[in-house]
């Protein structure tokens, strides 16, 4: 490898503030509101055109259930709860019946109210921005370096938050990361004109997808929201990447884009023959699900996720089930807390089905929901810095649920309110009053039951 000296170089600070996120999903935007609501100075990061990450960027537009499993008692509120309160305002909402697809919203809506949430709270936003690298002081961070149209320049602030998914921060930290065995493969979203059902998509992929290189790959599809034509569409996946490297990225980009026209033609040549199929949108990013784990103090794992095992510092209740897209075999698995297991392969091509409950020799009743204490946030370091998303400290199972964006809203929630309780009892963030935590986030409108 061939290298090069970069030359010191004296840069602008360009804010100063309480806290910085980096990286504007809604994980990183309700950090900076539930910060914000309490009085921080906030300025937050995003490398695209707009907030909302994989919900916006990548066109992802389902919210699970917010209840437990019997439907009874809401275990989630908070930004969540507020959010689709404001897009059901906005007629950009559908509720289903189903929990695992409860919420089909408007993802172009998304971005407007996620703008409104930083009008509102006062935060400064910086869209069109790259988080570059940062400054240290010992365990503290002094600033992290931005680049965009202004050139490079640096943010001050007395905490900061990881919130871009992959780590950026945590890895130029060099927080000890892993990789689960399996790594959940990426999908390129987009939205398509025309009519399917997955009687005709299975037919369609299994006889012909080989005429335009296309597998047959699990995969699904909803409602875009508010147009019964328009279909989001994530049938597809990409193979064989991580998605946290440039260059794979880069092929993943590009591989997604291959597969939406091939996906269509298919659809053109044997699909309804009185329909107009046609791409209507490719998404602005692809979807990754999974790339790289930080370690912290606590680490989520199926077995305890699945026995419904509670926390003094809860910080998410959910009930979304695991669900692990396979990187190797073109299935996916779904496991409940009721122990339902059932792996699909291809489309509707073939199903397995067991009960992990039955397999353990589980008895009595199962839970209702899981939790996961705010430990699962803070690494043992770094006296201002969290990391919150899908770099999450999980193992294959735990991660396969808690990866969903109910889950990982809370847990942005989390970190906003544990950055402000750092700075406001001036403390490291290791040494925070954790249950002082909750009590703010349950009073901020969090269910934490
Ligand atoms: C195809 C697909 C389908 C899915 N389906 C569902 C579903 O139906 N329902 C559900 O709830 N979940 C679903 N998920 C999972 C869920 O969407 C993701 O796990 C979740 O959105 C991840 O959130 P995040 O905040 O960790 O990361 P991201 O959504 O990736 O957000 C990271 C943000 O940080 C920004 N960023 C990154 N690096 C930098 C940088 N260096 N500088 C500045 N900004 C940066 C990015 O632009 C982005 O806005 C799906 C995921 C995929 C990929």
């Amino acid at each position: 490898m061939e290298y090069i000296v970069e030359p010191q170089k004296k840069i602008k600070v360009s804010e100063q503030a309480d806290i910085c996120v980096v990286g504007g999903s809604c994980t990183g935007v309700f950090a900076a509101v539930r910060a914000a609501r309490l009085g921080a100075k906030v300025v937050l990061i995003e490398k695209q055109n707009c907030l909302g990450g994989t919900a916006t960027s990548g066109l992802v537009n389902v919210w699970h259930s917010l209840y437990d499993t019997d439907g009874q008692n809401q275990i989630i509120a908070g930004l969540t709860f507020e959010t689709i309160e404001r897009l059901q305002q906005a007629g950009a909402l559908k509720c289903t019946d189903s929990v695992n697809s409860a919420y089909q919203f408007n993802s172009q809506e998304l971005k407007i109210e996620l703008d409104r949430y930083i009008k509102e709270n006062k935060i400064k936003l910086y869209l069109h921005t790259y988080y570059s690298t940062l400054l240290l002081d010992g365990n503290r961070i002094k600033a992290a370096v931005i680049e965009n149209k202004d050139g490079r320049s640096a943010i001050k602030a007395d905490f900061f938050i990881d919130a871009t998914g992959d780590g950026d921060l945590c890895r130029d930290l060099e927080i000890e990361s892993y990789r689960n065995k399996t790594v959940q493969p990426p999908s390129a979203c987009f939205l398509m004109k025309g009519r399917v059902d997955s009687n005709l998509l299975s037919q369609v992929i299994r006889e012909h997808g080989h005429e335009e290189g296309l597998e047959d790959d699990w995969g699904w599809g909803c409602n875009a929201v508010c147009s019964d034509d328009i279909r989001m569409s994530a049938d597809n996946h990409v193979f064989n990447v991580m998605c946290n490297r440039a260059d794979d990225l880069t092929f993943a980009e590009t591989e997604g884009r291959r597969q939406m026209r091939a996906f269509i033609n298919l659809l053109k040549k044997y699909g309804y023959s009185d329909e107009r199929y046609a791409l209507v949108a490719a998404c602005s990013h692809i979807g990754i699900r999974e790339t790289v784990h930080y370690k912290t103090l606590y680490r989520a794992e199926e077995k305890d996720l699945l026995s419904g095992k509670r926390y003094p510092t809860a910080v998410l209740n959910g009930t979304y089930r695991i669900d692990i897209h396979h990187s190797d075999n073109m299935g996916i698995t779904f496991k409940y807390l009721d122990g339902t297991v059932t792996t699909y392969y291809g489309k509707n091509t073939r199903q397995e089905s067991g009960n992990w409950r039955t397999e353990a020799g589980i008895t009595g009743e199962p839970a209702k929901y899981y939790q996961l204490p705010l430990e699962v946030l803070i690494q043992e370091k770094y006296e201002n810095f969290i990391m919150v998303g899908r770099m999450l400290n999980a193992d294959e199972g735990a991660f396969g649920a808690l990866r969903v964006m109910v889950n990982l809203n809370q847990l942005g929630e989390a970190a906003g309110v544990a950055a402000y309780t750092a700075i406001d009892s001036n403390m490291p963030v290791q040494k925070i009053d954790r249950l002082k935590v909750c009590e703010t986030l349950k009073a901020g409108g969090s269910a934490l039951i």
